[in-house]
């Protein structure tokens, strides 16, 4: 298929060190070509070594009209990102410069790429598979370790790997179904049932284990949506602060939402505590007085996590009840702060107040209530809250990062569908139903896994995915 050849400023439009900008399809080294000059003058860029760097100067298309001094490369195909004859020119990193420079190689032949359309490319030409290519969009955007680590592990194709041997298994089975219906003499299927049945239960294990990460993805990528409540003066902001640190929290709106409920991400290690609701909390000192008691409830409903923050050198009253009241059936942290100071309060006073509010008594057993005792002033407290955080959210498995973990929901759903049609294949052998239901239920769950990979989409769902990546990638 003759592709034409597509440009972009591939590194950020704001001004700093470095510019690239990316030329990649058919004419990619013509067009290059036009552009390029060595310091002699000389053109050569047609003649160039692939995967070598040339330094030289890009030229406007009035005669000898320098725009900047640069590196160029180029990488022949299919050794290239994309596949496909690639140049990149790598400028003075000005918004101006690099933006002339794409000028001038759109003038020379080149079009303007869509946004994800180099990743796309690299798709479409067998270079990355699917899961790979939404890998390389979940690397740019990670936002703590936890995220990148499982996106790199992605990018280097753990899942495709799983995902390519629960297929080939499927397809086997699929395959001896079809050969004995077709060939009954030679193929017996008298024990079949009972040996796919065994197989059908390995290959539902492995999938279910996919999609239990999927969980702790969301968490990874998205980071742990966290309310913190209180009386004013209990030391909320003071606390926020510690946690925050050197990195200055960053506010920023939530789309879709009134003015007035921001969203503050925290670093808390490796992952993120998505902080809701604290302009209330700082403004007045109380979540439930800024904004009320039914949007208190709101974000309680809608948390992962409830950090409740007690002053312990002040008596518990009816406002810890209230408290106390909205955010029931949430995992909660109870900060028992101000340690430093006399102690009105104990950990059973709290542990009451919360069974008298209808909380469980295995609530505090099964550590759905946790209490730490902290000092803001003093900063202590806080390494015993983090690990607690960890412990509360992310179970064994993620510990080690080599490990699958889902982080895309388009994954999950695929998933998910796959475990629904092998469910229909045990079904199938349970009722003794003809070999033929097998493989069409079978067939179903290889085809939905076919979409994490991109073996089996449709061209809409490609446009989809790679319209959502960001410009020149
Ligand atoms: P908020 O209204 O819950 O956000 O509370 P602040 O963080 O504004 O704290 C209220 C007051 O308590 C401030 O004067 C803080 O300095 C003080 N404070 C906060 N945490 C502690 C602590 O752990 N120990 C002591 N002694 N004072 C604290």
């Amino acid at each position: 298929m003759k592709k034409d050849t597509i440009a972009a400023i591939a590194t950020g439009i704001t001004d700093s060190g470095i510019g690239i900008i990316r030329i990649s399809g058919e004419n990619a080294i013509e067009v290059g070509d036009r552009l390029f000059r060595l310091p002699s003058g000389r053109k050569m860029l047609f003649k160039a070594e692939s995967h070598r760097m040339y330094y030289g100067y890009v030229v406007g298309e009035e005669r000898n009209f320098v725009i900047d001094e640069v590196m160029a490369v180029v990488m022949k195909a299919p050794r290239s990102f994309t596949g496909e004859d690639t140049v990149e020119i790598q400028c003075h990193g000005g918004v101006l410069v690099m933006k002339k420079i794409l000028a001038a190689s759109l003038f020379c032949g080149a079009r303007l790429a869509e946004p994800g359309e180099f990743t796309k490319r690299a798709f479409l030409n067998g270079r990355i598979d699917l899961a790979g290519a939404e890998a390389v969009m979940d690397v740019i955007h990670s936002q703590n370790e936890y995220a990148l680590a499982s996106s790199v592990s992605q990018l280097k194709g753990i899942l495709s790997e799983e995902v390519r041997k629960l297929r080939a298994e499927m397809i086997h089975e699929i395959a001896f179904i079809e050969s004995a219906l077709d060939d009954p003499e030679h193929f017996i299927l008298e024990k079949y049932p009972g040996e796919l049945s065994v197989k059908i239960e390995n290959l539902s294990d492995r999938i279910k284990k996919l999609i239990d990460t999927a969980e702790n993805g969301k968490l990874i990528k998205e980071g742990i949506r966290t309310v913190i409540v209180g009386k004013p003066n209990a030391g909320k902001s003071s606390l926020l602060n510690c946690l925050a640190g050197e990195e200055r929290a960053i506010v920023t709106d939530i789309a879709g939402t009134t003015r007035d409920i921001l969203q503050e991400t925290v670093k808390l290690g490796e992952i993120c505590l998505n902080i809701v609701d604290t302009a209330g909390i700082r403004d007045t000192g109380d979540i439930v007085e800024k904004i009320g008691v039914e949007k208190a409830k709101e974000s309680a409903e809608s948390a992962d996590l409830i950090v409740y923050v007690v002053d312990t050198s002040t008596e518990l009253d009816e406002n810890d009840r209230e408290i106390i009241s909205l955010i029931k059936n949430k995992p909660v942290i109870v900060l028992m702060n101000k340690s430093d100071l006399k102690n009105a309060v104990t950990e059973e006073m709290i542990q009451d107040l919360f069974r008298e509010e209808g909380y469980p008594e295995d609530s505090f057993q099964e550590k759905e209530v946790i209490t730490i005792r902290t000092s803001a002033r003093e900063e202590e407290g806080l390494d015993i809250f983090e690990k607690t955080v960890k412990d509360m959210f992310f179970r064994e498995e993620i510990k080690s990062t080599s490990e699958i973990v889902i982080t895309n929901m388009r994954h999950k759903e695929a998933l998910q569908e796959a475990f629904d049609s092998l469910l229909l294949v045990k079904k199938s052998i349970e009722n003794g139903m003809p070999e033929d239901f097998y493989s069409i239920d079978l067939m179903n769950a290889y085809a939905s896994l076919g979409r994490i990979t991109g073996e089996e989409v449709d061209d809409d769902l490609v446009e989809e995915i790679f319209s959502k990546f960001c410009m020149g990638k």
